[in-house]
């Protein structure tokens, strides 16, 4: 029969790289991809939505054209192990499914322990919101909730954590409403990070537009010693008690949990080679996106995306000799800090031996003018559209 592909999660990496070898194989290849959600919620512009930029609705993707227009055997299930001998993988609902070449791309799962006090069972009361959907809304309220000059505590991630920017965007974009309805609100950021990205134009930016709501404690004033209680809605940080009225905890994150099972991770990530991909590990394995350990490229979805069309290339190529071109990566990562004020951090790549490895960089200057930021918001935007149509058709 024809040779066949599996692809594990259906997000930013996943979607990309079923979507592109069924389409550049002209039927050649069987491409099955599983996913346990219909809908597939992006967790880039999710913090959009938290601002009030954007309805949750419009952030929400479904598998339906991979299915019908480009025949990917779209399975909504988890997979729960890998035989990588027997070359199958099995799902929860109990099957078993061949591959010949095997993609992972599950995100991130969040390291047990990381936050004394939070675990999976706490994340109603104190939402990570870091995989976008229900957890995005239950911030969102909890935010809409919040008492008059309450207090949103966000407990920032050690690096590395997918979206390098993220967390400090979606203060902006916590900022934005309550400043709007919530005016003498505060927002307070512990953080284990000496720096973070971007970090000078997001203090600029929340010094222009919300001037005294915002404050950071980086290490040297204890963000990196942060415990919590769910039940007393306490942050522990450093021994000062301070009461949350909402706490956006972000805990330390590693490879989505199937690397582990199958016994593809070195530490918390899944080492790579960077010319294709493939997991350093099994070469009959590819590992995209935030899982992989790749080198110089930032954890996001655009990352992921590009990192998905090098290994579909590979994976024709290995399996009906199509022609393979060196690889190239690229990434960029919006952030909004306000309306109309958008920034960017940006940079291309090329593989050595060792890692993938950035080549040139930009970044978005202070003090930049209005006209300048509105278009980088605008540019981010027709992103937005560009991604999800090379990702779900
Ligand atoms: P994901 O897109 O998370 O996809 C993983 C999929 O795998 C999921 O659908 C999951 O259900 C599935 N899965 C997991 N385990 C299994 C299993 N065992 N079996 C089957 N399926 C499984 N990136 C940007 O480029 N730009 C941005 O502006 C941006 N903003 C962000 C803002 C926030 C708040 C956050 C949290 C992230 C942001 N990102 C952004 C980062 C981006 O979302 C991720 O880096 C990207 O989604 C990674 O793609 P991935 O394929 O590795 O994982």
């Amino acid at each position: 029969g024809k040779p066949k592909v599996v692809v594990v999660g259906g997000g930013a990496g996943g979607a990309t790289a079923a979507r592109y070898i069924a389409k550049d194989s002209n039927g050649e290849i069987d491409v099955t991809l599983i996913e346990p959600t219909r809908m597939y919620y992006t967790c880039f512009f999710s913090n959009l939505y938290i601002g009030g930029f954007r309805e949750l609705s419009s952030i929400g993707h479904s598998y339906g054209k991979l299915a019908s227009e480009y025949g990917i055997n779209v399975v909504h299930d988890w997979a729960i192990g890998v035989d990588r001998d027997a070359k199958t993988v099995s799902l929860a609902g109990g099957a078993k499914v061949p591959y010949d070449r095997l993609i992972l791309s599950p995100g991130i799962d969040f390291v047990d322990g990381a936050v004394p006090g939070w675990d999976l069972s706490t994340q109603t009361k104190m939402p990570h919101a870091y995989k976008a959907g229900t957890q995005s809304e239950l911030l969102k309220d909890q935010i809409m909730a919040m008492p008059e000059g309450g207090t949103y505590v966000m407990v920032a991630p050690p690096n590395p954590y997918r979206c390098p920017p993220g967390p400090y965007e979606r203060v902006s974009m916590v900022a934005h409403v309550l400043k709007e309805t919530n005016p003498t609100a505060k927002i307070l950021i512990a953080d284990p990070k000496d720096k973070f990205s971007k970090q000078a134009l997001f203090e600029e930016g929340w010094q222009k537009h919300y001037g005294g709501m915002i404050e950071r404690l980086g290490p040297d004033f204890g963000g990196g010693n942060v415990s919590v209680n769910a039940d007393t809605m306490e942050v522990n940080i450093d021994g000062e008690i301070v009461k949350a009225d909402v706490c956006n905890v972000i805990p330390a994150q590693k490879a989505g949990a199937i690397c582990d099972a199958a016994a593809l991770t070195e530490g918390n990530w899944a080492p790579v080679d960077g010319h294709n991909m493939q997991s350093r590990m099994d070469e009959n394995i590819y590992i995209l996106g935030d899982s992989s350990n790749q080198g110089d490229m930032p954890k996001s979805g655009y990352s992921a995306n590009s990192q998905a069309k090098v290994a579909a290339m590979a994976v024709r190529g290995s399996l009906t000799g199509s022609r393979v071109f060196p690889a190239k990566y690229s990434n960029t990562c919006w952030s909004l800090i306000a309306t109309d004020d958008g920034v960017k951090v940006g940079a291309s790549y090329e593989p050595t031996d060792e890692k993938i490895a950035s080549v040139s960089s930009f970044v978005s200057q202070t003090g930049e003018d209005a006209d300048m930021r509105k278009r980088t918001y605008e540019e981010s935007i027709g992103w937005y559209a560009g991604i999800t149509s090379d990702m779900f058709g």
